[in-house]
This record gives C-alpha cells, sequence and structure tokens, in this order.
C-alpha cells in the first residue's frame, strides 16, 4: 500500500499499529533539524517559492520529508557515527570537523566532514540513471552551492579548503561515485546573489519553481499557501492567471510553446531518422560509441503487442456483458481561427478596447459605401470602432470623453448588424441591413 504523511496503518484486534513508512516520518518529523524553518545551505538552488515562504517565517504545514529522504538522512546518521569512531581511535585528526553547524550569509548548514583542507558532503540519490547523469553532466547547481557555502563557512573562520568533494552513493544500487574540485568561489557568488533575490522579492512575486504534481510540491510544506487561491476544480495552476490576469499572454505562451514542441519533435525525428543508418541491431538493444561525442547511442527494438479490442469486445458481448473499463477524464485545449458567432471578444473587464484611428475611418467608409440605416445617428456609428473586421465586432462609441462599448455581429451581404454581448454595459443602439 502506497501511504504519504497522511496515517498509513494496519489495524489489529486491540490496538492500530503504524506502517514502517509512517514511523519514519513520524520520527523525522520530531528531529531538531526537521523543525528548522528559518533558510539554509542546502535550500540554495531549490524552489525559490519555498525558499521565500522559509525566509517569510511561514510555519511548515506539514513534514516535508519524505520516506526516501529519511533513508538518506539514516544513512548520514550512520557515516557520521563511523568518522566519530574513526576520530576518537585517532584515524582521523583530532580538529577534523564532523557535521558541525557553520555559518555565512546569514544560513546555517552542517557539512559531513572537514579535515586536512578537505570538504566533504554526502549525498545519496534514488537511482543509476541519476548517478550516470551527473558523472556526464556534473553535479547539479544545488549541490555545488550548497557544497561550496559550506567551503566558504569554513574558510572564513579560518580553516582553509583545498578541495571539495560529493560523495555520491545510489539507495538502490548501492554503487558510489566521489566528485571532487578546487574551492570555486564564483558558485558562492552565485549563491548569494540567488539568495539576495529571494529576500529581497517580494513572496507573491517569487517564481514557482516546480508543478504542483512534482515530487518536490507534493512533499512541500508550504504547498496549501502556494497554490491558494486557484479556481475551485481547476488545475492549482490557475492560481497563477487569478493573480496576474494576462489571458492573452498565457495564451500566447502556450501558443509559442506549441510551435517550438512542434519543431523539436521534427528536429528529433529528421535526427533518429539520419543516425538509424548507424544502428547495429534488428532486435534486442545495440550500442554504439561515436568519437568525438561524449554520449552512448543505444537502440532498443522491441516487438509491439497490442491488445485487440474488437476482438475482446466480441468475446465479453458473446457471454452477454461489456468488457471492464476504466474512467479518467483529460482537458484538452486547442487555439482555433476565430468563428463568427459564440465566441466573446473580451479585454480585461469584458469589454472591447478602442481601436486605431484607421479602424474608425474604415467603419465609416465601409458604412457609407454600402449604404446602411443609421437609424439617424451617423456620428455615433461612423464613430463606432471595431475590435477586428470580423464576425463579431466590438464597437466603442466615443461621445466627447467618454467611450461607450458594446459589441456587434458584423454580417456581410444582406444581413443584419445586431447587438451582440460585450459584458455588462451592452447597449442595442443600432440594427440594420448591409
Ligand atoms: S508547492 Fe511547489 S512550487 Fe510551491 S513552494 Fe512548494 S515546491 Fe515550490
Amino acid at each position: 500500500m502506497a501511504c504519504g504523511w497522511v496515517v498509513c496503518s494496519v489495524a489489529t484486534s486491540s490496538t492500530s499499529i503504524p506502517s514502517t513508512a509512517e514511523l519514519l516520518l513520524r520520527a523525522d518529523w520530531e528531529r531538531p533539524r526537521s523543525k528548522q524553518t528559518a533558510l539554509g545551505m542546502s535550500d540554495l538552488g531549490g524552489c525559490r517559492r519555498r525558499a521565500g515562504y522559509q525566509y517569510n517565517g511561514y510555519p511548515p504545514e506539514k513534514p516535508s520529508g519524505s520516506v526516501q529522504a529519511v533513508i538518506g538522512t539514516s544513512v548520514h546518521d550512520t557515516a557520521d557515527t563511523a568518522l566519530r569512531m574513526m576520530r576518537d581511535r585517532g584515524l582521523l585528526p583530532a580538529n577534523s570537523v564532523i557535521n558541525e553547524e557553520v555559518r555565512f550569509g546569514g544560513l546555517i548548514g552542517h557539512p559531513d566532514l572537514y579535515v586536512d583542507g578537505v570538504l566533504r558532503d554526502i549525498k545519496t540519490i534514488g537511482y543509476d540513471a541519476q548517478l550516470a547523469n551527473y558523472k556526464l553532466k556534473g553535479p547539479p547547481r544545488r549541490h555545488l552551492w550548497q557544497v561550496m557555502t559550506y567551503a566558504a563557512a569554513l574558510i572564513v573562520t579560518e580553516r582553509p579548503v583545498h578541495t571539495v568533494q560529493l560523495d555520491y552513493l545510489v539507495r538502490d544500487s548501492g554503487n558510489s561515485w566521489l566528485w571532487e574540485a578546487p574551492f570555486d568561489y564564483m558558485a558562492v557568488r552565485e549563491a548569494m546573489v540567488w539568495l539576495d533575490l529571494i529576500r529581497q522579492t517580494p513572496l507573491e512575486y517569487l517564481a514557482r519553481d516546480f508543478a504542483p504534481d512534482s515530487a518536490q510540491c507534493r512533499h512541500c510544506p508550504f504547498f496549501g499557501a502556494c497554490w491558494d487561491g486557484h479556481v475551485l476544480d481547476r488545475d492549482e495552476r490557475s492560481a497563477i492567471l487569478v493573480e496576474d490576469q494576462d489571458a492573452v499572454g498565457w495564451a500566447k505562451r502556450l501558443e509559442d510553446a506549441r510551435a517550438r514542441l512542434k519543431s523539436a519533435k521534427e528536429d528529433e525525428a529528421l535526427a533518429k531518422g539520419v543516425l538509424d543508418a548507424l544502428r547495429p541491431n534488428d532486435t534486442g538493444k545495440g550500442e554504439v560509441k561515436l568519437d568525438g561525442y561524449e554520449k552512448v547511442l543505444r537502440w532498443t527494438v522491441s516487438e509491439r503487442k497490442n491488445l485487440d479490442a474488437e476482438a475482446v469486445r466480441a468475446d465479453y458481448a458473446r457471454g452477454g456483458s461489456n468488457p471492464p473499463v476504466t474512467t479518467g477524464s483529460s482537458v484538452k485545449l486547442e487555439l482555433l481561427a476565430p468563428r463568427d458567432d459564440g465566441l466573446q471578444h473580451l479585454d480585461e473587464g469584458g469589454r472591447a478596447v478602442l481601436g486605431a484611428d484607421e479602424d474608425v475611418a474604415a467603419l465609416r467608409q465601409l458604412v457609407l459605401d454600402v449604404g446602411v440605416e443609421l437609424d439617424g445617428a451617423v456620428d455615433r456609428v461612423g464613430a463606432a470602432v471595431p475590435g477586428e473586421f470580423r464576425g463579431e465586432q466590438h464597437g466603442c462609441v466615443r461621445a466627447g470623453d467618454q467611450v461607450d462599448c458594446e459589441a456587434y455581429q458584423f454580417l456581410t451581404g444582406r444581413e443584419r448588424l445586431v447587438p451582440g454581448a460585450a459584458g455588462e454595459r451592452r447597449v442595442q443602439r443600432h440594427a440594420f441591413i448591409i
């Protein structure tokens, strides 16, 4: 059974025994470090919004840990015990620093080990694939910023650091990898610039760096505060539109993202097709290493077997029943060219925006050209400004400094120009044939 922090326990006749996962999380929540609300060095480079909540003293809504994080903590504790034993037995210098608190830039940190100018931090990670990625691209930014800030904290307290190490251990395989480099002043500087941004930016303007369904958000102790205010029964991210209301900007962003995605997919298909010339295998896996390219190309050829849905339906039908189905829902959002009817053309506030002077002139000319019956309101209709020359037009009537907006269905041929919907200030002024 999958359990989060929510109680997941085994009921017996006499008592309720928490699951192991829950026990681990409960114990972790009781640790003083878990209740530390202030920003720490381990938060550098993480979610900016989350850092903002910490900096502004928001109380955590729930423990932030996951079972994986508790396992990582246990690894640290065990390594810590082993290192202290070594120091006690004279196998490490007596002045070795083991999991002691350090401070820099107003942040607190706890480096795992400092000995003879070497600073080491232990990192547990989930999978070999993650480790392979780190080996290829180097440690992620947040790990670098954290360990370099530890180093800075030691250096300013007269403990020189010439080598910084990240000791990675993979939880599921036990594989490990030691990364090391000299102290990097620029990494500390970047981390401090990031931190300064968090401190200077009002909380509501700090970016939410993860999606609500991501592992980071699911375990975040500020989830409720972060996504509060989203539209009921809608995606949590609707909270962002509630805050800034730039629907047009988001629609354009969606359109742009889809264009880039389409182009990227075409590029991907082209490159994959070209490289198929090198594929060494017709079944199973095959790999090729190119001189001058750091990654290995691996092809996997697998036979695809699809369920024959028609045959399954026929089988069930013969037995007088329907096949079992699971239900779900998905939301599709299309960006379409406008149609003549049923569309809302809204600006902020639900009204059309006053058009350019050329639009006024064009409309006046059109009205005159087709001999519109003007209901005796030539000047007012002539000054009506269309939002766009399409099936539905939004017009604004100027009277001195006053601008009244209304919408028309602007139909060509011998149909009528009739009022349409334009929000609360809709006024039926004109209806005529063109
Ligand atoms: S819920 Fe997600 S986006 Fe919001 S602060 Fe937490 S990690 Fe960041």
